[in-house]
């Protein structure tokens, strides 16, 4: 379906607004307030009953809205005006965090990742590391970075999260209905599409394309359920994380293959190659392949797939790592180890180090071989990746493993609330405006009025109050929860109360039971009538993970205690709507990971940026961004056993909230306004924002992985890229 198709699609759309169609089917809209204030005042009860998908509302939307609004001025003023900005994006000049433009790559940089979290309409992701991607994607396209994204279509994507009245995780999958996504076939340059086929086992599996547009950046997604396959072949893309191992590998085998045909069949020439995740390296070996089948001698083929292969790994645990057995191996590596003429040993190698175990295949030491530039997330968990597999380099410091640290960043416009843009905005209006990436710009935090910023604050709160409410009345209505669950679920949350959340991904490591562990202590923090206190839970449990839905469950027994006062919630289906809205509109964002198993940790960076304050274990991020005066910093554990890290961290954390955050926040002027908080809460933002968003991140890479890898290419000694000029 090009653009055409799609304008018949919608012809129902009255000529003068005619572009609407091309709009919603670019995800740019979503990080653009004006973009979004054309879809909100087009239909607004739609909006939202659309979950805030355009493709939906436009293809729902009664025809005499469409009429009217064609010929109501002020949305015609507010249409021709986003359509100017739009055309104004999509063709403008390189920017650069605001500075100097980076000169052109020649060729484009290819990026995989089995997961994208760009919009919800588009559920293809599970948590941090999808946010990752699609962050990456928007910034690109913000600064004009040539990149080209390649994922999985999943039809089911992620599941949909129920919590039954005992506390079980429930996982809902539905069918992603295409004609209300924002994807398109994909529109490739010989007209009607190809089919791309990837050797798997015994047999030829072939896929289909699909495209998404995000700003100036095209994401390609790959989709197996077409009839050219076997039954049980089409179902392959379905779900994102199986938990099957053997499908997994024939995932990651389509993606990385069919990823690499993919590129080319669209004339694609990436200068480089990046692997998100061990889930993507077998693009390694399609373009390890592709060399060979030139005549390049191996040894220069392996070298040259090297110089141009960028490895971003996320796990500081090994067992987060993909390891298959040979024996799964075997049903499908011929497929690879053949054609590149080496042999079944050699190939098996490539995946195995010291103390791996026998007869396994490592799929993150098999990158690390095959890219020649790798980075860690953070700088602590760069110490720790160091350390972690200098088992591959035998002889060297660790010092000088080349494992790099890129702290990940945040897509700003993506997660900053527009409100507080406008403080800053309005703040320095007639200075000689700065850019948001740049330190000055959040130095006026100061002066930003303390009864202003509040208001904003509580504003932001009363609406993420809201929309958990309605989350609770919705399944009451449909699905006729008790009352009890219903209270479970946040109906009695007070706008006023010191509120705290505690919402990620489910799993051991992040400890979310730590809060939990002295039950009459918390008891008395919470229910203080004076000075109460309300911990929002939430996040999904892998759904073959069964320890991790014992914690959901005790955490929900807790919410469900009557003796908290409906003081202790549990929203179901944490998602990016409800994420952005937590991020938003607490006061506390808590995060209580085991030391040194948080890689990075994203959410805190973009509850930071509303001023929402930090108060975290030193792990990931928050090791390097505390400061001692913008969050709290949980610093009880000195190591030991778990048993008694836990006892450790539950202690400060506890005396934190006693001593210092609840006094803080109800310390108030007449006027009710918490001034030593403010402080605190600039501060945050003031050093947050400069430092941990998409921006400086994407930088960085372009810098620190990217340009090497493209100036190693050039064997003349002639730079495709000045290095100065960055
Ligand atoms: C930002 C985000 C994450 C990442 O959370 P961390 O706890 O920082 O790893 C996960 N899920 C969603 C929906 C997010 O928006």
């Amino acid at each position: 379906m090009d653009l055409t198709e799609m304008e018949e699609n919608f012809q129902k759309v009255p000529k003068r607004i005619g572009r609407l169609a091309e709009l919603a089917n670019n995800l740019w809209w979503s990080w653009d307030e004006e973009g979004r204030q054309v879809f909100r005042s087009l239909d607004y009860e739609l909006w939202r009953a659309s979950g805030h998908n355009p493709v939906k509302q436009l293809r729902d939307i009664n025809p005499d809205k469409l009429d009217a609004a064609s010929k109501d001025p002020a949305f015609l003023e507010l249409y021709d005006s986003v359509m100017l900005k739009f055309d104004n994006y999509m063709s403008r000049q390189k920017n650069w965090c605001g500075k100097k433009a980076p000169n052109d790559f020649e060729g484009q940089i290819a990026y995989f990742s089995a997961e994208y979290a760009i919009h919800n309409s588009l559920p293809i992701y599970a948590g941090g590391l999808g946010v990752l991607a699609g962050d990456i994607c928007k910034q690109s396209s913000d600064i004009g970075l040539p990149l080209v994204a390649v994922g999985f279509m999943y039809p089911q994507g992620y599941f949909r999260q129920h919590v039954s009245a005992e506390g079980w995780q429930e996982e809902v999958y539905s069918q992603l209905d295409f004609s209300e996504a924002p994807i398109s076939p994909c529109a490739w340059p010989q007209g009607c599409g190809p089919l791309i086929s990837v050797p798997l086992g015994d047999r030829q599996i072939f896929l289909q394309v699909w495209q998404v547009r995000v700003g100036r950046v095209n994401l390609y997604l790959l989709d197996t359920n077409i009839s050219d396959n076997r039954p049980e072949d089409r179902g392959l893309s379905a779900r994102l994380y199986t938990a099957d191992q053997e499908e997994r590998l024939r995932q990651l085998i389509v993606l990385g293959i069919g990823g690499v045909r993919t590129l080319r069949e669209l004339h694609i020439k990436p200068v480089v190659w990046h692997a998100n995740e061990d889930h993507t390296a077998f693009m390694m070996l399609e373009r390890l392949r592709e060399e060979r089948a030139k005549g390049t001698p191996l040894k220069e083929a392996m070298e040259k797939v090297r110089k141009t292969s960028v490895f971003t790994t996320h796990t500081p645990v090994s067992a987060g790592q993909h390891i298959f057995p040979y024996q799964l191996m075997d049903r499908y590596s011929r497929n690879f180890w053949e054609p590149i003429e080496i042999d079944r040993e050699s190939f098996l190698k490539l995946g195995d180090y010291d103390g791996l175990g026998p007869e396994k295949f490592s799929l993150t030491a098999f990158a690390l071989r095959l890219a020649g530039q790798a980075n860690a997330v953070s700088k602590l968990h760069g110490s720790v990746a160091r350390k972690m597999w200098s088992v591959l380099y035998p002889g060297k410091p660790i010092e000088e493993i080349p494992i790099l640290s890129i702290t990940n960043g945040v897509h700003s416009p993506s997660w900053r609330a527009a409100e507080i843009s406008e403080l800053f905005e309005k703040q320095i209006e007639n200075a000689t405006s700065p850019s948001e990436y740049e330190e000055q710009f959040w130095k006026y935090a100061t002066d930003i009025p303390d009864e202003q910023f509040w208001a904003v604050h509580q504003l932001m709160k009363n609406r993420l109050i809201r929309a958990i409410q309605d989350r609770a009345q919705l399944r009451l209505v449909r699905d006729g929860i008790s009352t009890q669950q219903v209270l479970a679920m946040g109906a009695l949350l007070d706008p006023y109360a010191l509120t705290i959340a505690f919402t990620r991904r489910f799993t051991q490591y992040k400890r979310p039971y730590l809060i939990l562990a002295d039950s009459e202590r918390l008891k008395k923090i919470v229910t203080d009538p004076l000075r109460p206190v309300q911990i929002i839970f939430g996040g999904k449990s892998h759904p073959a993970d069964y320890a991790s839905k014992q914690l959901l469950k005790i955490v929900y027994s807790v919410a469900l205690d009557k003796r908290f006062q409906g003081r202790i919630v549990f929203v179901e289906d944490y998602d990016m709507n409800l994420a952005r809205d937590l991020v938003r509109g607490v006061d506390v964002w808590l995060n209580t990971p085991r030391r040194l198993q948080e890689a990075c940790g994203t959410s805190g960076m973009k509850a930071s940026m509303n001023g929402v304050i930090n108060l975290s274990v030193r792990d990931g991020w928050w090791d390097e961004a505390y400061n001692g005066l913008n969050g709290w910093a949980i610093d009880g554990s000195k190591g030991g056993d778990p048993e008694e890290e836990d006892k450790a961290d539950a202690e400060a954390l506890y005396s934190l909230l006693e001593n210092n955050i609840v006094p803080l926040f109800y310390d108030r002027d007449r006027k009710g306004i918490p001034h030593r908080w403010i402080q605190v809460a600039k501060e945050a933002i003031k050093t947050i924002n400069p430092v941990f968003n998409a921006c400086r991140m994407m930088k960085e890479y372009v810098e620190r992985m990217y340009i090497p890898a493209v100036l190693s290419e050039t064997s003349n000694g002639h730079s495709l890229i000045e290095k100065e000029n960055f």
